[in-house]
């Protein structure tokens, strides 16, 4: 007997987009109009300490004010409707996902409430307000604590998940692929390279993926084209 069908989410900035949280945006990657190379690159953050912290802070006190849309609620609700069967990967550090009823989701990038202390390793979480700047619980350094976000130049611990994903893909399975520029991570060589059925949702078409290679590609909002992919999805969840 084949195998059960899955579906694999694999979401970026764009599908928190329409909740008031802003995507990257320019060439040279800006991120609420500061340059990424600044707050998020592992070989620069320590130079940046303060800067760092700065807006990493804002960004988990927008995040918690911020509110799941259609999009976030139509992946929970694939997730109650087949259970075990759905995976949720995301580049997103924010909250939204799990605000919206998902579980077990995999923060390719971390976690925007999270603090990770760089001399001991130990990592922990914080309430939605600004770090109080009180040093690592276990070790007491106050220098070595950085977000707990996946930085440019930096080991991404999880991966190793994505890639036994895609390696797991076979095709009966659904991938959809929702509100990422491909820039970071090549959501068209993991995704529509593989044997399952590959959905892009992106707001417009964008020149850095070979997206004739997704086999629907829906351009758009994702508070509109999510929801209305659950028909389509019942058939092919059977
Ligand atoms: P990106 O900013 O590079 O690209 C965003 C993509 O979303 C674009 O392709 C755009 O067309 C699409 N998009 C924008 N609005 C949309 C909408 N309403 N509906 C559907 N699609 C829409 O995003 P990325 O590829 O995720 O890379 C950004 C990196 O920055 C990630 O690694 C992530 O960790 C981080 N980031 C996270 C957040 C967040 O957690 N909310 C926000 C910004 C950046
Ligand atoms: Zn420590």
């Amino acid at each position: 007997m084949a195998a059960q069908p899955r579906l694999i989410i694999f979401s970026g900035a764009g599908l928190s987009a329409e909740s008031g949280l802003p995507t990257f945006r320019g060439d040279n990657g800006l991120w609420e109009g500061v340059p990424i190379r600044q707050v998020c690159h592992i070989e620069t953050w320590r130079e940046n300490f303060r800067a760092v912290h700065d807006f990493y802070d804002a960004r988990r006190v927008a995040e918690a004010r911020a509110e799941p849309n259609a999009g976030h609620h139509a992946i929970a609700s694939w997730q109650q409707a087949w259970p075990g069967r759905v995976v949720i990967l995301t580049q997103n550090i924010d909250t939204l996902l799990e605000r919206a009823g998902c579980t077990d989701v995999i923060h390719l990038h971390g976690g925007i409430r999270g603090l990770h202390c760089m001399a001991c390793e130990n990592e922990w979480e914080i309430k939605a307000v600004p770090y109080d700047q009180s040093g690592c619980p276990a070790c007491g350094s106050r220098t070595d604590v950085k977000p707990a976000v996946v930085f440019f130049g930096e080991m991404a611990p999880r991966y190793d998940d994505l890639h036994n994903i895609v390696r797991s893909l076979r095709r009966q399975d659904t991938a959809i692929v929702v509100g990422t520029s491909g820039v970071v991570l090549p959501a068209d060589r993991l995704f529509a390279h593989s044997p399952a059925h590959s959905i892009l949702v992106n707001l417009k078409p964008a020149d850095q993926m070979d997206e004739e290679a997704f086999t629907e590609r829906l351009y758009g909002p994702a508070t509109k084209h999510l929801p209305a992919l659950t028909a389509a999805l019942r058939e092919r969840m059977g």
